[in-house]
């Protein structure tokens, strides 16, 4: 178990508010705050070089401590300003040529599919997807059948965004594997929640972000890459922290996953990243993880007691988001009605999780997604306070 009092008063507004939206953008703990606004004086006292210049080895300790977190090595990782620059720095570096195959799972996140789709068309490639089984977990057994050599990547959405479900990422990579398939995990949604671990998952690369589970910056991400990737793959844009000009008419691309890098950065965010992922570390993800799934089951079931509500959160295994309309009320109402009490959950729109949303005929959902900070009263507060419209 863990110290819930410390962490509470760590997390000022988490008494103030009921706040259900770690799936959008968490509440950062104060030490996370506090490295921030620190780095950020410090640069207005000498300038942000030196002030970097004296951070040099925390600044390389945030990367041991996301290793720490996803079981990788600090140098398999690179940092990024958010996810989906993560996932687009691999997957445009990824070599694809007339009719390779590109498969995304029904839950993907729109950013994903667009890029996709994108590439497809510069390159005469193919996006398919896989359709997901009655659990609405992807479908194994489809993708056993559409696998062949020609596929050269499988994207796969580790949690999405729209609800609660948990893909099964290490049967996507076994497969996917035995094809010669390249496996990119977009762990946005469960990085920081639930336990991840590459080595045991086996996928190639690993997109995440910091402002949500991980409870840290807004403009901060990382990508994880298996190692032998790192050095075999050209990025499609470059500078001189990623490569280096050797003449006029040469450049050398950095020999490591730095090469996914570019040189500028917020230097504060990154070092709060750090605080993020330790102040993780510390209360330890198993449990983290426990709890975040006791509040969800807990939040599901009392929602499923109320009248007009429909808790819609497919798959076998489930993450921390909550997903649930209300019968005669606009989801953006019920967000807004709820705001009015204190109670922060979002909306999930069709156009984020286009091909998931469109099959289940859903336009929109309330979101609520509450982090191990919440407590259990404060759960049935937003449901009374639900129960009230
Ligand atoms: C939020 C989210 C992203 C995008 O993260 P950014 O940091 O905003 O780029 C990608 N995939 C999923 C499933 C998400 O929920």
């Amino acid at each position: 178990m863990f110290d819930l009092e410390r962490i509470r008063r760590d997390t000022p507004a988490a008494d103030t508010t009921v706040f259900l939206d770690s799936a959008g953008s968490s509440l950062p703990p104060q030490p996370v705050v506090d490295t921030a606004v620190a780095h950020l004086r410090r640069e207005a006292e000498v300038g942000g070089y030196r002030a970097a210049n004296e951070r040099m080895s925390d600044l390389a300790a945030v990367k041991t401590s996301i290793g720490t977190l996803i079981g990788a090595r600090a140098s398999d990782i690179a940092l990024s300003d958010s996810a989906t620059r993560a996932w687009s720095d691999f997957f445009y570096s990824i070599p694809l040529t007339k009719g390779d195959r590109i498969l995304l799972c029904e839950v993907e996140y729109a950013s994903n599919a667009i890029a996709a789709l994108q590439r497809a068309a510069a390159v005469g490639a193919v996006v398919e997807f896989v359709p997901s089984d009655p659990t609405g977990q992807i479908d194994l057994d489809a993708l056993e059948k559409m696998l062949d050599d020609s596929v050269r990547v499988v994207s796969l959405v580790h949690a999405p965004t729209n609800g609660g479900l948990v893909n099964p990422a290490r049967e996507v990579a076994e497969l996917a594997h035995r094809h010669g398939a390249l496996v990119l995990l977009d762990a946005c949604q469960s990085i920081g929640q639930l336990r991840v671990d590459v080595e045991e998952l086996g996928v190639d690369a690993l997109s995440a972000t910091g402002r949500k589970w991980l409870r840290g910056p807004r403009g901060t991400g990382f990508l994880y890459l298996r190692p032998e990737l790192a050095s075999s793959l050209e990025p499609p844009a470059l500078d001189l922290h990623s490569a280096q000009w050797m003449s006029e008419s040469e450049y050398r691309l950095a020999p490591d996953v730095t090469r996914f890098e570019f040189w500028e950065c917020d230097v504060a965010a990154r070092l709060a990243l750090g605080t993020a992922v330790d102040y993780l570390l510390d209360i330890g993800i198993d449990n983290v993880a426990d709890a975040v799934a006791e509040r969800a089951d807990h939040l599901r079931t009392a929602l499923r007691g109320v009248r007009g509500v429909t808790v819609l959160d497919l798959g076998e295994r489930k993450s921390g988001i909550v997903s649930f309309t209300v019968d005669g009320f606009a989801p953006t109402d019920v967000r807004d009605a709820l705001a009015e009490k204190n109670v922060t959950v979002t909306v999930s729109h069709r156009r984020s999780t286009l091909v998931d949303m469109t099959q289940r005929g859903l336009d929109a959902v309330v979101r609520a997604s509450p982090h191990y900070f919440v407590t259990f009263a404060q759960l049935d507060e937003m449901v009374e306070t639900l129960r009230a419209l």
